[in-house]
């Protein structure tokens, strides 16, 4: 299990006693990259969809007024 240390951006913790890895920053997660998913096991990593992602990226921009 390398995707704790693969990803820069400290998304990924390992807590002592867990199996799993924690995600312990969500909001480090860079949108639309899925680097990290090559270095664990099939499936182990799931995503949110692109056209959801796509679809919230527009209600921000929308939101916050951005061209
Ligand atoms: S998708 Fe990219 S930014 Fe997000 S945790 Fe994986 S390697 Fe890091």
């Amino acid at each position: 299990m390398e995707c704790d240390t693969f990803c820069p951006h400290r998304v990924f913790e390992r807590r002592e006693g867990d199996l799993k890895l924690v995600v312990a920053n969500p909001a480090n997660c860079v949108a639309f990259c899925r680097a990290c998913s090559k270095t664990c096991g099939p499936d182990a990593i799931s995503f949110p969809s692109k056209p959801e992602t796509i679809a919230l990226i527009k209600q921000i921009r929308e939101r916050e007024n951005v061209k």
